[in-house]
């Protein structure tokens, strides 16, 4: 999601957050030090409307939006109101916290062109929750999920993986559960490790085992997919590379510039596999191991193969291939593979 597909991100740094979750600090990942005011509302979308395609939509992250009070709310919506009088902003889109979603507070959404509602679910496991220092339950999630689908508006639900007290089994049932909210898109972000966060001093204290980017792309090998099968979109998956996250902010977990890449290019590797031992074909390829050549999309060779070959070196390791081929056949769809 970025400004040249016609959102305008308007940052509202920690508003409304009445709880410190362990693994955030917007500041460092927006990059924003202040939250916006209805001044820089306005500012922010004569800026945005100048470089994006109309009619774009305004986008307030970053906060608990439905959190902060009343007032603040209307003064920000309110600074959007004439650009979607005019057309020339199609709606507005926020994120906020599960606990934070009631009836009257989604009438206010809908009577200022708010379209789509972002919750951080984060997980679907209370007790992650609890030690992820999130102040709501996995309950909440799914009573404020139910009341914005009912009262009409788009759900995204945002997910994390590798929270304290989660592992690949928690994380994989979490999204189970979300998938079961049916909301309309997901956004998964595996959990990186933020300077200036309890998260960063727990870790530092040995008290929390970092979610490395194996570790990330292992689950979500495995939950992509699940997201996929039920038609749900990923609309992101990893956090938006930036320069402070890049430039030290991200002292450790999962932070990738190319992590999406590496999911997609996992899942082929997974699926190769499943083709080798669950299938006929399979087998015949692995009763007399030389080299294995494998067709795809074209746009899907360089994820088949893997980052540095890493999935062919994977195959002839487990299964004893000498060499790995991998071509192009522009007949397959994107993340198809058949045996050559
Ligand atoms: S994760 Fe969301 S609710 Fe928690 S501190 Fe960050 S912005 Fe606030």
């Amino acid at each position: 999601m970025t400004a040249r597909r016609g959102i305008i991100p308007i940052f509202i740094p920690h508003l409304g957050c009445g709880h410190d979750c362990v693994f955030c600090n917007q500041k460092r990942i927006s990059g924003a030090l202040h939250p916006a005011s209805a001044q820089d509302v306005t500012r922010e979308i004569e800026a945005g409307l100048a470089r994006c395609r109309r009619p774009a939509q305004c986008a307030f992250y970053g906060g608990s939006f439905t959190a902060i009070p009343v007032s603040e709310q209307l003064a920000l919506l309110g600074a959007a109101q004439p650009y979607l009088r005019s057309g020339e902003l199609e709606s507005i889109r926020l994120s906020t916290r599960p606990d934070a979603i009631d009836e009257p507070t989604l009438e206010r959404l809908h009577e200022h062109g708010v379209s789509v509602i972002e919750l951080g679910a984060q997980s679907m496991d209370d007790d992650v929750l609890i030690k992820s220092g999130r102040g709501h339950s996995a309950a909440d999630t799914v009573h404020a999920a139910e009341m914005i689908k009912r009262a009409g508006f788009l759900l995204v639900l945002q997910m994390m993986t590798g929270l304290p007290g989660s592992d690949e089994a928690r994380d994989t049932e979490s999204a189970r559960r979300i998938i079961a909210l049916s909301p309309d898109a997901v956004r998964i972000y595996p959990t990186v490790i933020i300077r200036d966060t309890p998260l960063y001093e727990l870790w530092r204290q040995g008290k929390y085992t970092e979610h490395t980017v194996e570790d990330a792309v292992c689950v979500c090998a495995r939950i992509l997919p699940m997201f996929e099968r039920a038609g749900i979109t990923v609309i992101r998956l990893g956090l938006n590379p930036t320069d402070e996250l890049s430039g030290g902010s991200a002292a450790g977990g999962a932070y990738h510039p190319a992590l999406g890449e590496l999911v997609k290019s996992r899942i082929m590797l997974n699926r190769v596999r499943e083709m080798l031992t669950g299938t006929e074909q399979g087998r015949e390829r692995l009763a007399s191991p030389k080299q294995l050549r494998l067709l795809t999309a074209p746009a899907c060779v360089s994820q088949l193969i893997g980052q540095h070959s890493c999935n062919a070196e994977a195959l002839c390791a487990e299964f004893g291939f000498q060499s790995v081929k991998v071509s192009p056949l522009p007949r397959l769809g994107d993340g198809e593979i058949e045996f050559g």
